[in-house]
Formats: C-alpha cells, sequence, structure tokens
C-alpha cells in the first residue's frame, strides 16, 4: 500500500516569466525589461531600435 502522491504542482521558478508577446517560457530575454522570448526580441529588436540581436 503506497502512499498516494499527488502530481507536484510546478510553479516556475526561472520559467515563470512569459514572454509578453507570444506568452512562451522560453528564453525570455528580461533585459532592458523587455520580457521577450529571443524569437519575439529578433523581430522586435529592430523596431525598437536594437541591432540586431543573433
Ligand atoms: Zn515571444
Amino acid at each position: 500500500m503506497g502512499k498516494y502522491r499527488p502530481p507536484k504542482e510546478r510553479r516556475f521558478g526561472k520559467g515563470s516569466r512569459r514572454c509578453i508577446r507570444c506568452g512562451t517560457h522560453d528564453a525570455i530575454i528580461q533585459k532592458y525589461g523587455l520580457m521577450l522570448c529571443r524569437r519575439c526580441f529578433r523581430e522586435v529588436a529592430p523596431l525598437i531600435g536594437f541591432k540586431k540581436y543573433e
């Protein structure tokens, strides 16, 4: 008789931030207060005056 373990609720520590543009948790760039994933950052960067982010 094993103890029933409810699935652990995953509260993303570092991953709690989301891209404000597409909502992904992936590779969020917080620099400059952007809160964008790197993909969106690449798209938005030229528009906001950043040089291309490679
Ligand atoms: Zn994004």
